[in-house]
């Protein structure tokens, strides 16, 4: 039998598509190499509130629910965000990714699970796993593999511009569960975090360029190291030049789809897999699967979130120059009631634009925003 549409990967994105493409009526399959679907866990699970309505999941895997933010520089200068409502969950990922994968299920989708997609060769997908070889014919494939894309490196697509390493531990620590924090500092490339996640947890880490070990055993120095979940993970960041060809479409890290400014990709993995399964409606409908038709999930998935993804990228770059000594004064500049206030009532972790364009209106934000009109943002928006 051959499925309109084999999904290769079961994290959020792979499970949306599946979900959302078994709903539209075609025949689908999802594979994925592992055999538990969730694990091994490669995410701190802080998700918006929009990611979380996204997902379609339950409050079951809901650890901790975040109003704010604490951003401390290495100088010792803080500033808190505190918008006292909820605007984000920590989720236990393991049970958030099989609680996807559960409602994909339910609306019709099959899964092959310990099975990993090694090749292809015409519309035929070859697979290794619990039922040995396998070859399964299909008429449009959405990859949804990750940073390590498979499908990505059999057709030779190029990749994300860049691709950050992350280490995170979960351990007891008390801190007020209302607040993530944010150390700038402890990654310069990127940044390091603690997020509460639960009665006496908290998960450390940071994501970065270089040093990474380096850093991590500097930012755990002032926690305890009795770490009850170590994860390391790749992140990448800046999309590839074509997110479709060769009868497939990729959606999630597999494309690079994770915001550039926070490292967050469930919400536009979920996104980026909502276009693809409607493009795959259309092309399945139309038995049509040149890159003419593909290229309308580019287009749709552009409309939506291109602009925020770009402009994401170009902060991600700008942050590459701001010194810890303009970070702090950063900071300092933040502290201001009005600011605050902006930031509360804009702030927008999916999509920061509105944000950044609102700041930079602000005579209180420019008159201490030097080092961050040093490194260039004004050019963001000319
Ligand atoms: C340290 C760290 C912290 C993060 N924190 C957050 C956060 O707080 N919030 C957030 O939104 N995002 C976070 N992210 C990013 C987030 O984890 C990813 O963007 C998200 O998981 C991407 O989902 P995905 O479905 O595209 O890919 P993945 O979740 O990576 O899923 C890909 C799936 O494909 C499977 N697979 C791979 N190759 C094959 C193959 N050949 N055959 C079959 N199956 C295959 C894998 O086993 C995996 O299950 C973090 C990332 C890191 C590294």
């Amino acid at each position: 039998m051959s499925y309109d549409v084999l999904v290769i990967g079961a994290g959020p994105a792979g499970t949306a598509a599946a979900a959302e493409c078994a709903r539209l009526g075609l025949s689908t399959m999802c594979i994925e190499e592992h055999g538990t679907i969730g694990y091994p866990v490669q995410c701190a699970g802080l998700l918006s509130n929009a990611a979380f309505l996204e997902s379609g999941v339950s409050a079951g895997p809901v650890l901790a629910r975040v109003s704010g933010a604490r951003l401390v520089s290495g100088f010792g200068s803080e500033v808190l965000i505190d918008a006292k409502t909820t605007k984000a969950v920590v989720v236990d990922r393991g049970s958030f990714d099989r609680e996807m994968a559960n409602n994909a299920a339910d609306s019709g989708a099959e899964f092959l699970l310990k099975t990993a997609a090694y090749g292809i060769r015409g519309n035929t997908l070859l697979v290794r796993g619990v039922n040995g070889h396998q070859e399964i014919p299909f008429r449009l494939l959405i990859a949804a593999d990750g940073p390590r894309s498979t499908i990505a490196r059999i057709h030779k697509m190029p990749r994300a511009r860049s691709y950050l390493a992350g280490i995170q531990i979960e351990l007891p620590y008390e801190c007020d569960p209302r607040f993530v924090e944010i150390y700038p500092d402890a990654s310069p490339d990127f940044f390091g975090w603690m997020i509460p996640a639960g009665e006496g947890r908290v998960r450390v880490g940071l994501c970065g360029h270089s040093q990474v070990p380096e850093r991590f055993a500097s930012l755990i120095k002032k926690f305890s190291e009795n770490s009850m979940h170590f994860v390391t993970g790749t992140l990448p960041l800046g999309l590839m030049q074509k997110t479709y060809g060769n009868r497939t479409l990729f959606v999630g890290d597999a494309a690079g789809f994770a915001k550039p400014t926070s490292g967050g990709g469930v919400y536009t993995g979920i996104r980026s897999a909502c276009h693809a399964a409607s493009t795959a409606s259309f092309c399945c409908d139309n038995d049509l699967f040149t890159d003419v038709a593909l290229a309308e999930y580019e287009r749709k998935w552009r409309a939506d979130i291109g602009r925020e993804l770009d402009l994401g990228f170009r902060i991600f770059q700008l942050r590459q120059k701001i010194s810890a000594y303009d970070m702090n004064e950063l900071i300092k500049a933040l502290d201001n009631p009005e600011i605050i206030r902006t930031i509360i009532k804009y702030g927008n972790m999916d999509r920061p634009g509105i944000l950044i364009k609102k700041l930079l209106c602000k005579p209180a934000f420019l008159r201490c925003a030097a080092p961050l009109i040093r490194s260039g943002i004004l050019s963001l928006f000319q």
